[in-house]
């Protein structure tokens, strides 16, 4: 059976057979109890669950199986009657690109989950010499318009589940050979505590914090001691501003929080950061001094796109060291990414420079970060994928 046939330009050509969901489940994100209670219901006694679960988990997370066959400590029956039901397959990478500078992106595609099409995103690895950067996505396309973003023009197709969230993590570090007993193929600079992926900053595609349960959940299993194991200062949340729910954050998760901070006022931050007319800078402000943990060790980073003869003179500036005088702070000067039709001038080197050392001596942190990946579109703000909402 087919419908919308009619070719239409404006979208993809979506059929009912294409809309369906995938007939496996993924046991990828499920929590400890979930996990068990699947097992459950494929016959193991419940007794045994938890330590099932246990082994699987460590397989998924520590070993990286992508096949249950390759559980060895589970019985041959067990395999196969989760293997008919279930699936552990990481998602599907489209292309890989490798930048000259090391920076490699994937476009990974999810299946039709029986109301969108197939859709795409892009997750993007930054090796440094003393850490490896995972950005990852959170939604495909973004409810939000922020007017630099080349992410905000495309529309906002669907959220991405806590197994396609946690499966870019897998999948990264199995191209990267990430996994214990993996062998290396080729050199990645600068591993940190032994990984290639260190970090993890929910910076990708979309507004994570619109998408705050299947995010936490993604994140508390990559924080998992027993799993995946990152440091709670290695993970990072980027937010526009979705105020009610960075103090859930912050209570749920700990994980450190990037604020898209980009204008010092109301006035320009509602046209930049268009969230801003609902969350203004003063509630935004409260939430980041009311964060859990923060100390000179732990600070908020913010970020700011320099954008030329709108956002970056020392005026600016000047505001920006008023609006931080009481939080752990720590500045990122983004130099604006253009994009194919994108409307701002980046900012003269001279002036970064200049706001950046009005911030230094005024004892801010605030480092001009590097774009890495511009010959792959792999940059902050550069990312879209084609993926069209499905044509109703
Ligand atoms: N939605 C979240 C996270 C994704 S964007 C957020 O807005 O925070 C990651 C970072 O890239 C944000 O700080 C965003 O403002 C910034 N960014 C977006 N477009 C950019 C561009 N063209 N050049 C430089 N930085 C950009
Ligand atoms: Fe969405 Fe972040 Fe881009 Fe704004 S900057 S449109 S919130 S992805």
């Amino acid at each position: 059976m087919s419908a919308n046939l009619e070719p239409n330009p404006q979208s993809e050509l979506v059929t009912l057979d294409n809309l369906q969901p995938p007939t496996k489940r993924s046991l990828i994100g499920l929590s400890r109890e979930q996990l068990g209670a699947e097992l459950v219901s494929v016959g193991v006694p419940e007794k045994q669950a938890r330590m099932r679960a246990s082994q699987i988990w460590h397989w998924l997370y520590i070993r990286g199986a992508v096949d249950f066959d390759q559980m060895l400590n589970l019985s041959k029956d067990l395999r196969a009657s989760l293997a008919g039901k279930y699936s552990v397959a990481l998602p599907e990478v489209v292309t890989e690109q490798v930048s000259t500078d090391g920076t490699r992106k994937w476009l990974v595609r999810f299946p039709a989950d029986g109301k969108t099409g197939p859709v795409e995103v892009e997750t993007v690895y930054i090796p440094e010499r003393d850490r490896g950067t995972l950005c990852v996505s959170s939604q495909v396309g973004c409810s939000l318009t922020c007017t630099f973003c080349h992410t905000g023009t495309q529309k906002m197709v669907r959220n991405l589940t806590t197994a396609e969230v946690l499966g870019q993590v897998l999948l990264a570090r199995h191209r990267l050979r990430d996994f214990a007993g993996m062998e290396e193929d080729f050199d990645i600079i600068g591993p940190a505590e032994g990984r290639k992926v260190s970090n993890i900053v929910m910076m990708g595609m979309g507004e994570p914090l619109f998408n705050y349960e299947n995010v936490k959940h993604a994140l508390l299993i990559a924080l998992d001691e027993d799993g995946l194991n990152f440091s709670r200062r290695r993970v990072t949340v980027s937010t526009s501003g979705v105020v009610p729910a960075i103090y859930k954050l912050g209570e749920e998760t700990r994980t450190m929080l990037a604020i898209s901070l980009h204008a010092t006022n109301d006035t320009l931050r509602d046209e930049l950061v268009p969230i801003n007319k609902k969350y203004p800078l003063d509630q935004l402000l409260d939430a980041c001094r009311a964060y859990p943990g923060l100390s000179s060790a732990r600070r908020i980073t913010f970020e700011y796109v320099m954008l030329k003869g709108v956002n970056d003179s020392i005026a600016d500036a000047h505001k920006m060291v008023e609006l931080l005088s009481d939080i752990p702070a720590k500045i990122n000067l983004i130099p604006f990414n253009p994009w194919p039709g994108s409307e701002y001038e980046c900012s003269d080197w001279k002036q970064i420079e200049k706001f950046s050392a009005y911030l230094v001596t005024r004892g801010f942190t605030a480092p001009i970060r590097t774009p890495r990946g511009r010959d792959i579109l792999a940059a902050c703000g550069q990312l879209k994928s084609e993926s069209k909402k499905a044509a109703s």
